[in-house]
């Protein structure tokens, strides 16, 4: 290479805060986080990258299912974006299960005949040959099965029950089939676990339970589901027959992506950002979690492009497998578990308008309150950061599926808290595609995880003084 070009390369590669950035050091203050936080906000607000990413992922690879190729290039795809920000990042093996959905059709055959649109539970066993053909057992409960336990032999049993919370309503889609199947039912069928439906069905995962016999299993609309019970309570029994082509094909190799800015005095200390890059084979995985993805990927970057490292090590973890078996998660915490993790935050509800946080902090005893209290204090310069973004909520609730097991272990777990409004009608569906997403909420939502992480690993202070107990 001539001379002429070699020297502006190297004054370019100097100039790079990602590079030159890790010799300078000092100490930390309230002052430099104030600095960095104003820089962090005005990038995510103005940069597209986090944007162009999901556009890229969503058009381009398409939704991954543990199991398929297109997982593993969204898994190579990440790793050569984080790379290229000057982000160190390493792959690290998960076994994942490799279940594969087939031809899927449920057709109402009395008291009239029409096709329904469906989708089978995710993990679902295939039906016979042929299909499984039966009269419907319509129930609104757990308590109403138990009622009619002795008209489910031989039937196909619909569990229709209104959506309240999503943890409370999910239990009939993970349950529903082992239950069932205890009381000799052929097959089940959920209404789609959503507040509103425009006659879409939701998939997502089922768990049999190991002492009874798997039964097929799939998600009706709200609107059919509905339908079945309106004839039902006037003593009309639906005849329906469900063929579901699914197939289970044992455990297959993937990855989790593990990308990290190394502390510049605590480097033992770690603040994880996470998100997970599977998806459900439907829609494009846009808002789930695509969204959360490309978030964390985005905060990293922007953090490395500061003139220093922080203070602990800023680790993002793009989790594999947690749509159908946690795999990555569990991996995660299997190989890491032990280190000091000060805090673990997640984007695993989409990318509305950003609310604030989800804190979860565990223990026992006495305690707790007081940790709870102490964490919540110290998020509260957090907060005042993020007022412009509107997002300065702190409530204490479930944080987030990937570091569950850190957070069952004592580490304080931050979920990021959005307005799940559009979330839950295509949840799962073959309308989580990207033009769902707001491209300025995505920009929002990049400054809360940034500023956050950033923050939690640069302050003096950790929200659990001495680490998880
Ligand atoms: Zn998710």
């Amino acid at each position: 290479m001539p001379r002429r070009l070699l020297i502006p390369l190297l004054v370019l590669a100097l100039a790079s805060p990602a590079l030159a950035g890790r010799r300078k050091a000092g100490p930390t203050s309230p002052e430099r986080i104030d600095q960095a936080s104003v820089q962090l906000m005005g990038r995510a607000l103005t940069s597209d990258r986090a944007w162009e990413d999901l556009v890229f992922l969503c058009d381009r690879i398409g939704n991954r299912l543990s199991g398929t190729p297109s997982l593993e290039r969204a898994i190579a795809w990440a790793k050569e974006r984080l790379e290229e920000a000057g982000v160190a990042v390493a792959l690290e093996p998960v076994s994942v299960p490799k279940w594969v959905r087939g031809a899927e059709r449920a057709t109402l055959l009395a008291p009239v005949e029409r096709d329904l649109p469906i989708l089978g539970l995710g993990m679902t066993v295939g039906t016979p040959p042929g299909g499984a053909e039966a009269e419907v057992l319509v129930v609104g409960s757990w308590e109403e099965l138990e009622a009619k336990a002795e008209q489910a032999r031989g039937r196909i049993v619909l569990y229709d029950v209104p959506f309240t919370t999503y943890k409370e309503t999910v239990a009939y889609r993970s349950r529903g089939a082992s239950e069932a199947s205890k009381l000799g039912a052929v097959a089940a069928l959920v209404r789609s676990v959503t507040p509103q439906s425009l006659s879409t069905p939701h998939t997502g995962a089922l768990r049999y339970a190991d002492d009874v016999p798997p039964i097929p299993a799939a998600a009706l609309t709200v609107e059919d589901a509905a339908t079945l019970h309106r004839l039902s309570d006037r003593g009309v029994v639906p005849r329906l027959r469900l063929e579901l082509g699914a197939q289970h094909h044992g455990e297959v190799g993937s990855f989790n992506v593990v990308a990290q800015i190394t502390g510049r005095e605590a480097p033992q200390e770690v603040v994880v950002m996470g998100c997970h890059i599977d998806s459900w084979d439907v829609g494009q995985g846009a808002q789930d979690d695509g969204a959360g993805c490309v978030m964390v990927m985005e905060a990293i970057r922007l953090i490395a492009e500061l003139p220093w490292a922080p203070r602990r090590t800023l680790r993002v973890v793009l989790f594999t497998n947690e749509e159908n078996g946690l795999a990555g998660g569990h991996a995660y915490h299997a190989a890491h578990g032990t280190e000091d993790h000060v805090a673990a935050l997640e984007a695993d509800t989409g990318a509305g308008q950003p609310l604030g946080w989800r804190m979860d902090l565990r223990g026992e005893g006495e305690g707790v309150d007081a940790a709870r209290a102490l964490a919540r204090a110290r998020m509260a310069p957090i907060q005042e950061k993020l007022t412009a973004l509107g997002a300065t909520g702190l409530r204490e609730s479930y944080a987030g599926a990937d570091i569950g097991p850190l957070v069952a272990g004592g580490v304080p777990g931050l979920g990021l808290d959005f307005d799940t409004t559009g979330y839950w009608p295509i949840h799962h569906t073959d309308a989580d595609t990207i033009d769902k997403i707001d491209p300025a909420m995505l920009r929002k939502n990049v400054a809360v995880m940034a500023i956050t992480a950033f923050t939690l690993a640069e302050m003096e202070g950790r929200l659990r003084p001495g680490g998880a107990p």
